[in-house]
C-alpha cells in the first residue's frame, strides 16, 4: 500500500532509506534542517579549494557498490573511485612514518621490516579478518537488531570468543612492535570506542583496512552524496532544505500523524527519523520517549572533534592523502576522551592534504589541509581553546614534516563541539554516533522501531548497525526492510 512517508534529516542513513522507501512506491519526502543535503558529509568551497566537512576515508567500496546496484547502478555511474597508493601513512616522529600501500604484499613487507616474523603473523590475522568481515558485513550487519538470536547461527556460535576478547588484547598477543600495535588498532577507531572496549570480532574492520583499501571519489566525498541524491530524486524523493522540524505530533491512539515545520502541521501516514536519536526523542512528548536522559548519559559515545579547514599557498612536502599522528601515547589520549573526559594536553591527530591526490581539491601550486583531533563529546569549547590547539598542531605539523607552514595560511576555519550541536543537533556533539562496544551492539542498540509510538522509525549512526558512512547506507535499507513489512 503507498504510504505517504516524512524522512527527518538527510544524512546518508535518510537518502538511503529514502530511495528504497520510494522505489518501493511510497510518497516519500526528506526534511533538513540545513541549507545543504547530506547530513555530516558537507562541503566547504572557499578561495577555490574544497574541503569534505565530515567523512573523508572512503572504506568498504562493496557496501557502496551493493547500494548502487540496488538501483540498477555501479559506482563509476556516479564517480570516479581511486584506489590510494599509499592508503594513509602512520607518522610516529620526525622522520619516521609507516606507509600503508594498496596491496597485502606491500603492507607484509613494511611489517617484516618493523618486526622480523611478524608478516606471517599478519598474514593469519587477516584471514581471520576476512572471515570476519565476510560474515560480518554479507549478513550479520544486515540484520535489524530486534533480537539477540538474530546474532546466533552455526557460524557464530563457532566465533564465540571472537565477542568475549577485545582487539587490543588479540593485537598485543600477537604483535610486539608498539607501532604495529597502534597500526593494528587504528580502524576500530572508526567504530567510536576504545580497542580494548572493542571485541575481537571487529577485527573485520583491519580486513576493510588492508585487504579492501583506502578509496578518494575524485573531487570528494560529496559526490558520494551527489550520487545519492541524484538517485533518491530518480525514484521521486522530494528534498526540503531548510526546514527544521520542530515537533512530532502522535494522535490520541499513540500513531505518529505529522511534523510541525515553522508552525505548520506537515501530515503524514509514517515518519523516519535519520536526525540524531537522542534529538529525535526530545520531538516528542516526553511519555512517548522510549530513552530516558539517564540512558544517553550512560552510553559510550564515539568521539566528537575539533577541526581545522586550512587553505596553504604551497605545496606541501612529506605528507600524502591520509596522515595519522600517532606520535604521541595514544593511551593517554584515549583516557581523555573515554575515562576521564577532558581536553588532552598533547593530542594526536589526522591531517587529510586531498589534493596532493587529487588536484581538483586546490587551486594549483596550493594545499587543501583538514585536521582533526577526536575529543570527549560534552567538552567546554571556547575559541581560546579552539586557537590554543591550533598553534599547537600545527608547531606539530611544522616539526614532524620539517618545513614552514604557519606562513602559508591563506585562511583557516575551524568546527568543534558547539558547532555540531548547532548544525546537527547532535548529543553533546559527538561526531560519529553511538560506539560499537559489547554491550552496544546489534540488539542493545537503541531500536528502528519506536516501541511507544506507532509509524515512528529511526535509522542512523546512534541507531544499527552503528558509526561510518557505508553503516549508515546500510541502516537506511534496514529500516526501510522494517516499514515495508509492517512490523
Ligand atoms: C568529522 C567527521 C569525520 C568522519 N569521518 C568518517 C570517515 O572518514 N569515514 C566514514 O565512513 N565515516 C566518517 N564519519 C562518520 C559519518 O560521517 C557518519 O557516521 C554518517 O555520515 C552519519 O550519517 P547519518 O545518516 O547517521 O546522520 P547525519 O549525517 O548526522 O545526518 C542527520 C541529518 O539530520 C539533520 N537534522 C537534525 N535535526 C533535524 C531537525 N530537527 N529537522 C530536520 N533535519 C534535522 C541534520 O542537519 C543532518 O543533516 C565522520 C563524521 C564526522 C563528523
Amino acid at each position: 500500500m503507498k504510504r505517504k512517508i516524512a524522512i527527518i534529516g538527510s544524512g546518508f542513513s535518510s537518502l538511503s532509506a529514502a530511495s528504497y522507501l520510494a522505489k518501493a512506491g511510497h510518497e516519500v519526502d526528506v526534511y533538513e534542517k540545513n541549507s545543504s543535503l547530506g547530513g555530516r558529509a558537507r562541503q566547504l568551497k572557499k578561495n577555490g579549494f574544497t574541503f569534505d566537512m565530515g567523512p573523508s576515508w572512503y572504506w568498504m567500496p562493496d557496501v557502496f557498490e551493493s547500494f548502487y546496484n540496488d538501483f540498477g547502478k555501479t559506482t563509476s555511474d556516479l564517480y570516479e573511485l581511486e584506489r590510494l597508493d599509499p592508503g594513509y601513512q602512520v607518522v610516529f616522529g620526525d622522520k619516521d612514518a609507516i606507509p600503508i600501500g594498496d596491496s597485502l604484499e606491500k603492507i607484509y613487507t613494511v611489517f617484516e621490516k618493523e618486526e622480523p616474523g611478524s608478516s606471517e603473523k599478519l598474514r593469519r590475522f587477516m584471514a581471520r579478518a576476512k572471515e570476519n568481515y565476510d560474515i560480518a558485513i554479507k549478513d550479520l550487519v544486515y540484520r535489524p537488531g530486534l533480537s539477540p538470536l538474530e546474532l546466533v547461527t552455526p557460524v557464530t556460535i563457532r566465533k564465540i570468543n571472537y565477542f568475549l576478547s577485545t582487539i587490543k588484547k588479540d593485537v598485543y598477543k600477537e604483535f610486539k612492535s608498539p607501532k604495529l600495535r597502534q597500526i593494528l588498532q587504528f580502524p576500530v577507531l572508526f567504530l567510536g570506542a576504545k580497542p580494548s572496549n572493542t571485541p575481537s570480532f571487529y577485527n573485520f574492520m583491519n580486513w576493510a583496512d588492508f585487504g579492501l583499501g583506502t578509496w578518494h571519489p575524485k573531487n570528494g566525498m560529496y559526490r558520494i552524496v551527489e550520487g545519492m541524491v541524484s538517485i533518491a530524486s530518480e525514484m521521486g524523493v522530494r528534498f526540503h532544505t531548510h526546514s527544521s522540524v520542530e515537533k512530532i505530533e502522535v494522535n490520541s491512539q499513540g500513531k505518529a500523524e505529522g511534523l510541525i515545520i515553522e508552525g505548520k502541521k506537515i501530515s503524514v501516514d509514517i515518519i523516519l527519523s535519520g536526525a540524531d536519536y537522542h534529538h529525535t526523542e526530545g520531538l516528542l512528548d516526553p511519555k512517548y520517549r522510549v530513552y530516558s536522559e539517564s540512558y544517553w548519559d550512560k552510553k559510550v559515545f564515539a568521539p566528537s572533534s575539533l577541526l581545522f579547514y586550512i587553505g596553504l599557498s604551497k605545496k606541501i612536502k612529506e605528507v600524502y592523502h591520509h596522515n595519522l599522528f600517532f606520535d604521541v601515547d595514544f593511551d593517554r589520549h584515549a583516557q581523555a576522551i573515554y575515562d576521564k573526559p577532558k581536553w588532552p594536553d598533547n593530542p594526536l591527530f589526522y591531517a587529510n592534504f586531498p589534493s596532493v591526490s587529487d588536484p581538483t581539491m586546490a587551486p594549483k601550486g596550493k594545499e587543501a589541509c583538514f585536521l582533526l583531533i577526536p575529543i570527549a563529546p560534552g567538552l567546554e569549547d571556547t575559541p581560546e581553546l579552539r586557537k590554543h590547539y591550533y598553534e599547537l598542531i600545527m608547531d606539530r605539523l611544522e616539526k614532524l614534516t620539517g618545513q614552514e607552514l604557519k606562513t602559508y595560511v591563506e585562511f583557516y576555519e575551524s568546527f568543534c563541539v558547539n558547532d555540531f550541536i548547532e548544525t546537527y543537533n547532535s548529543y553533546k556533539g559527538n561526531a560519529y554516533g553511538l560506539a560499537n562496544t559489547l554491550l552496544q551492539t546489534a540488539f542493545l542498540r537503541p531500536k528502528l522501531k519506536s516501541k511507544k509510538v506507532k509509524d515512528l522509525f529511526f535509522t542512523g549512526q546512534l541507531t544499527v548497525p552503528g558509526p561510518g558512512v557505508p553503516p549508515a547506507l546500510i541502516s537506511g535499507k534496514l529500516v526501510a526492510e522494517l516499514i515495508q513489512k509492517g512490523t
